[in-house]
């Protein structure tokens, strides 16, 4: 795809009728010899939540459209249908009585109805970790499996905004063979049906061979409607759109309406529609043509299923009927399409012949038409985006501790009481949450408010229930005397050291009360490796002794928890040291209050304007740096770090180990939206130019801490409080430096706050972010697109480097990020917009809460 997007021009000229595309042109005999094959494929495009909540189009229209298809495919055998969102269907199932459910497996036998993909929804492609893509996509593959005996082998992803090679990989992993895409740039769609590239193979980056080649069939045209599915003329396919006739609710903005097929119009409307099946033909390889046949919430009246399907049987039967023509139309599946397109081509299940191309790469970043760059979404409402990785971490967590607590207690009969039935529900549940919130309104930020409010009440009741299933696993695990095991839900055995308030609010570590009688910190170790990580826990005690699982005294360190900037609480104290844990281990400390302590405390600098502490601290020494501009430094064994003393933001590193200094000057920037009629949105982004200094009138205050386990500097801007924490530990942690905002821009007005990272790393145009946690793409910033063409999603990483060296942005969360300048890296941490664009969301995003942004810095020599 690199390759593409060098050659095209990205121009847009007015191509005619096929207004992204050209003239399309054909001989009358080029059918004579091998019949046209039309599959018309009727669909119904059911968001798991956008401008309703999920009940809710469930209860309007999804239950609706269901019941009508199994009435609506038996009365005729020649009809077919076929449906994704397994959310959707198994909630429907789980409503209606045998018989209807006899049925619907009649027609999927008899090949009348077909699953596609069969995901729990239709995912996102740019924001969502491949685990939680892989969740959803079990999720509704085991449902499938338990209840209806069927394995979907089809690939159907028509408004996904972009696409990642990465759903190619987990499809062909799966076992499929085939799959569709739909949102790509419109240019790269032009050049493809100019090259007749639409389908081809789809391979991965690192694949020598061809083994992760999966048959992908792009839609050539602008949407996945009817207007734009029939054919290069919308004004023409859309009076074959027959839920557009006259008198109902929709129309054609073309403004020919359809007309209701009959004796005396089908060889007139039948030629026009034919003319579009064969322009569309031109642009592939074959001659099997796919015409798909719906919309969103589509099918919902059984009046509609008869204006479909009557009139279209009415045009096959002509068109069939008339071997002059050379055509053979009929309904169709996905499926269908693909086994002919397969058998026209030759291909064999498995090999992959020369008849279609081989292409790797992605799709991103996307753009309907114009400017307007689906760039946005990688960053709208963060929040959510941040709580989605949070609740996949529990997720991990409790389904090993689970598995692992399920066979100790099937090992006895004193353990028989553990909860194994109601865990495994909670576990289902916040499975079917997650992945419910990878759907392409839901973690891309770009559903309605109260939309967003019902994904992120599942989310947090999901991760509560989680911490239950957590400490009820943990508690069977951790007890040596087995024979002690008693469950009582009223006193749980076990509690967790933070918790969240509301669905929209940050997390809060818990005070652990002390006495001088031990107390047991349980640490758990969810990664498959080996691990040497500091942990911080709250305290009511400066005094402090911990002891290792193997009872020896640990090191630690005591800072303060401070009340805002400046004030310190005497309510608590964070306790910090560096546990050791086996992989998936399970470890159990001792924390005791004590009469003498040896933890060591932190120490601070504090740099304030103007203003001063009223008073020493009885127990931390804190140095006030009044007025001070001197730069301020943090170093452990592999790096010295240079702060500003004005801004107290990072701008030069020194790696002790080539004792060579780095320029990394770490910046705020704000982004504005243009003046132009059309302004960023949920989904675009259309900045007003460059991203605009932030600039702060008053020196932020400034907090450094040094300590024994970690040294940090926080510094407090009015938009976000910025903290970089430098451990002082070998390996890995020790190596990186942790970098957390706080981004707070809910007085803002059309603005857009991004981090700036600007190194003397000669990176030029070249950057690379990861695809879904999963795989590195390559990227090339090119001054022959817009600004917001070259934003693109980061799941978990982005990095640039020249020969000596590489400097890596490892992200907590889905964000937008660019590398706009040579040496820089810049990621969007959260957006405020206050117009819709145009998209069919009808708001702009406003709801913005307080954010956590996490991140790691890792500078490495090459
Ligand atoms: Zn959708």
């Amino acid at each position: 795809m690199l390759d593409v997007y060098d050659i095209l021009p990205f121009d847009n000229p007015d191509g005619g009728v096929w207004k992204q595309g050209f003239d399309i042109t054909y001989n009358e005999n080029e059918w004579d010899s091998e019949p046209l094959q039309v599959f018309v494929v009727p669909h119904s495009h059911n968001d798991p939540g956008w401008l309703k909540t999920f009940d809710d189009y469930f209860r309007d229209q999804t239950q609706h459209i269901l019941n009508n298809m199994v009435i609506k495919l038996q009365e005729d055998n020649r009809r077919k249908f076929m449906w994704s969102e397994i959310s959707y269907f198994s909630k429907w199932w789980d409503g209606i009585d045998s018989q209807k459910k006899d049925a619907v497996k009649r027609l999927i036998k008899d090949g009348q109805f077909e699953i596609v993909t069969g995901g729990w929804v239709m995912p996102d492609e740019a924001s969502p970790h491949y685990f939680a893509l892989i969740d959803q996509l079990i999720e509704g593959h085991q449902w499938l499996e338990k209840n209806l005996g069927v394995k979907p082998k089809s690939g159907w992803a028509i408004d996904p905004f972009g696409h990642s090679p990465t759903m190619a990989y987990l499809l062909k992993r799966t076992g499929f063979s085939n799959m569709l895409i739909q949102r790509v740039h419109y240019s790269v769609k032009k050049h493809f049906s100019a090259q007749k590239t639409l389908e081809f193979f789809w391979r991965q980056n690192w694949d020598l061979g061809s083994s992760t080649d999966i048959l992908c069939h792009m839609m050539p045209f602008y949407s996945y409607d009817v207007p734009h599915t029939c054919g290069p003329d919308p004004k023409i396919c859309c009076q074959f759109d027959f839920k557009r006739l006259p008198g109902g609710r929709v129309s054609c903005p073309w403004r020919v309406p359809p007309e209701a097929i009959h004796a005396g119009n089908v060889q007139h409307r039948a030629w026009m529609i034919l003319d579009q099946y064969r322009k569309k033909s031109k642009l592939f390889r074959t001659k099997v043509l796919l015409a798909p046949l719906g919309d969103d919430f589509r099918y919902a009246e059984s009046s509609e299923w008869d204006q479909q399907y009557q009139n279209y049987q009415k045009l096959f039967d002509y068109m069939n009927s008339h071997p002059e023509w050379h055509v053979k139309a009929q309904f169709g599946t996905l499926s269908d399409y693909f086994e002919a397109l397969r058998k026209e081509s030759n291909l064999g299940e498995k090999s992959s012949d020369s008849f279609f191309p081989v292409l790797s790469g992605d799709f991103f970043t996307y753009a309907d038409r114009d400017h307007h760059y689906w760039s946005g979404y990688f960053t709208s409402r963060p929040f959510y985006k941040r709580l989605d990785r949070v609740l996949e971490s529990y997720l991990r967590a409790a389904e090993i501790l689970y598995s692992l607590a399920l066979v100790q207690s099937s090992k006895s009969e004193m353990m028989s009481v553990f909860p194994s039935v109601n865990n495994y529900k909670l576990l289902t549940e916040a499975r079917r949450n997650l992945g419910l919130f990878q759907h392409h309104d839901a973690i891309t930020g770009t559903s309605k408010d109260w939309v967003v409010v019902d994904y992120g009440t599942r989310l947090f009741h999901s991760i509560m229930n989680l911490k239950k299933v957590i400490i009820d696993s943990a508690h069977i695990l951790i007890l040596k005397d087995k024979a002690a095991y008693n469950y009582d839900t009223s006193t749980p055995f076990l509690k967790m050291d933070d918790v969240q308030s509301s669905q929209d609010s940050l997390p809060r570590k818990t005070v652990i009360k002390l006495t001088s009688q031990p107390r047991h910190l349980l640490i758990y170790n969810p990664t498959e490796q080996e691990r040497f990580s500091v942990v911080s826990v709250n305290v009511n005690s400066p005094r402090v002794k911990l002891l290792s699982p193997l009872g020896k005294p640990v090191t630690v360190q005591i800072s303060a928890v401070w009340d805002g900037a400046t004030t310190i609480s005497h309510e608590a104290y964070q306790v910090s040291f560096v546990a050791h844990l086996p992989p998936l281990g399970l470890g159990v400390y001792q924390l005791l209050e004590v009469q003498s302590s040896e933890a060591v405390l932190a120490d601070y600098n504090i740099y304030m304007r103007n203003t001063r502490q009223e008073k020493p601290d009885r127990l931390f020494k804190i140095k006030e740096m009044q007025n001070s501009v001197d730069n301020i430094i943090l170093e452990n064994s592999y790096m010295k770090l240079w702060f500003s003393g004005m801004s107290g933001l990072l701008e030069k590193i020194n790696t002790k180990e080539d004792g060579k200094n780095h320029q990394m000057k770490v910046e705020f920037a704000w982004y504005g939206t243009t003046s132009n009629r059309d302004k960023s949105g949920a989904y675009l982004f259309l900045p007003d130019g460059d991203a605009k200094p932030y600039i702060f009138t008053d020196p932020p205050t400034i907090r450094v801490a040094h300590g024994r386990i970690f040294s940090e500097i926080v510094c407090f801007f009015h938009h976000v409080t910025h903290t970089m924490r430098l451990y002082k530990v070998q390996g890995l942690e020790g190596q990186s430096l942790e970098v957390s905002n706080i981004v707070d821009i809910r007085g803002e007005y059309n603005r857009e706050l991004a981090m700036r990272i600007s190194s003397d790393i000669n990176s030029q145009n070249r950057f690379y972010t990861d695809l879904n946690g999963y795989q590195i793409q390559p990227r090339l910033t090119m001054s022959k697109l817009p600004l917001q063409a070259n934003i693109y999603p980061m799941t978990t990483m982005a990095y640039i480097q020249d020969v000596g060296v590489r400097l890596t942005l490892h992200s907590a969360q889905s964000l937008g990020v660019a590398s706009l300048k040579n040496g820089q890296l810049e990621v969007i941490m959260d957006r405020r917009l206050m117009q819709d664009d145009n998209r069919g969301l009808g708001q702009g995003v406003q709801d913005n809460k307080i954010t956590a942004n996490n991140f790691r810095l890792l500078l490495e020599r090459r």
